[in-house]
């Protein structure tokens, strides 16, 4: 039996720490470890690392503190679009939903396709159908909708609309924009107890984006890719530059064309490639020996893991908390 291993991140958007209360960034921790227990639960029973990262990935599409599902971000219209990838290392086999509006839980929907559609990849309308036909939970629009996503997307239309004199202005004469307020996204990497690999990702994308349009998140090798023997790769971040670099596979094509470690690889993927393009990057993998990253060039990013003697480790910022065993 292979020690099995899971980690998450919550996205590269974090707000500076003196933004939100104490109270608020200790509900963030606990749904972040909360998610880590669902999967490890699933991983402790045996299960497969495809069902670890969907279950994961399920809590963090409920919790409003991050970028999917419940608590997703706005189109420039204020409805959502979601998108949701899952792979399983094992086979290759791959699913994803890109710009759904009504299913509660695209991470679910996306191994509905995987398994069940003959596809990769399902878009818009046509992909709720599906998810409803599949017997998935079905929501209507504003389930999703956060009173902080509203207020984010108001302030950087305002912000758009006053021209980009006013907003660098004077302090005071109009809050400045946060990664935060304009993206995230949630993932999951995990290594089962077989050995295989899986990597899921879910995000509502950026606040005020186009309607239509589709980031990395949904991108079997954008934004999500998983080979045993290799690693599994989650990102977030500025999804067309990952669209650009073929990020997550990239960081597998290194590992295995070129013999670089996990470590290097992503480390090369998010301080070098993603660096100084004015926008964060970040990601968790795990490679075959079960050996976890999960570097970002910005100023947090909510990301958990456990470690082999059962330890919870969670964090938004540099500082990270013991949330006890799973
Ligand atoms: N990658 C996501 C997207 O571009 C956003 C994020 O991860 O922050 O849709």
């Amino acid at each position: 039996m292979t020690p099995p291993v899971l980690a998450l991140h919550g996205g590269c958007g974090t707000l500076a720490r003196e933004l939100l209360p104490a109270a608020e960034w200790d509900e963030v921790r606990a749904h972040l470890a909360q998610a880590l227990r669902a999967g490890w639960g699933v991983l402790g029973a045996g299960g497969s690392a495809v069902q670890a990262v969907e279950a994961t990935i399920v809590v963090l599409e409920d919790s409003p503190h991050f970028n999917a599902g419940h608590g997703a971000a706005l189109t420039s219209e204020a409805r959502h679009e979601l998108d949701a990838s899952l792979m399983d290392g094992a086979t290759l086999q791959a699913g994803a939903v890109c710009t759904v509006r009504r299913i509660r839980n695209p991470i679910r929907a996306a191994r509905a396709v995987m398994e069940r559609s003959g596809c990769v990849l399902l878009s818009g309308p046509a992909a709720d159908d599906f998810a409803q036909a599949q017997g998935l939970a079905m929501v209507d629009n504003a389930w999703f909708t956060t009173p902080r996503r509203v207020k984010a997307l108001a302030d950087i239309q305002a912000a758009r609309a006053a021209g980009p004199t006013a907003q660098a202005g004077p302090a005071g004469a109009m809050r400045p924009i946060s990664e935060a307020d304009r993206h995230g996204t949630v993932g999951a990497v995990a290594r089962d107890r077989a050995g295989h690999l899986a990597a899921g990702t879910s995000t509502g994308g950026f606040n005020d984006k186009p309607p239509g349009r589709v980031g990395d998140s949904p991108l079997i090798g954008a934004g999500t890719y998983a080979m045993d023997g290799v690693c599994a790769v989650s990102c977030t971040g500025m999804g067309e530059r990952f669209i650009r670099h073929v990020a997550a596979y990239d960081i597998a094509a290194r590992m295995r064309y070129a013999g670089q470690a996990l470590e290097q690889a992503s480390d090369h993927l998010v301080h070098d490639l993603m660096h100084g393009h004015g926008i964060g990057a970040g990601l968790v993998a795990v490679d075959a020996q079960g050996r976890v990253r999960a570097p970002f060039n910005t100023l947090g990013m909510a990301r958990g893991w456990i470690d082999a003697t059962g330890h919870l480790h969670v964090a938004t910022h540099q500082e990270v908390f013991d949330a006890g065993r799973a």
